[in-house]
């Protein structure tokens, strides 16, 4: 495992990583709350992969969510 380095601590992005089910790349897209189940009425940000289509939720999008 290489963890990146970045200068001034910022945070990797999910939006750079891989599907960890299927290794695919990962889009960025918006869905609504009510989409996802939850109680936010407007649309979340998430990354969804292109390929089985798995969601993972940014750190940020989870804040919002929490
Ligand atoms: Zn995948």
């Amino acid at each position: 495992m290489s963890e990146r380095s970045a200068a001034g601590g910022e945070a990797v992005s999910e939006f750079e990583l891989s599907c960890a089910t299927c290794g695919g790349t990962l889009s960025r897209t918006a869905v609504s709350g009510d989409t996802l189940g939850v109680a936010v009425e407007r649309e979340v940000v998430l990354a969804e992969c292109v390929d089985c289509g798995e969601r993972y939720f940014p750190r940020e999008t989870l804040d919002e969510l929490t």
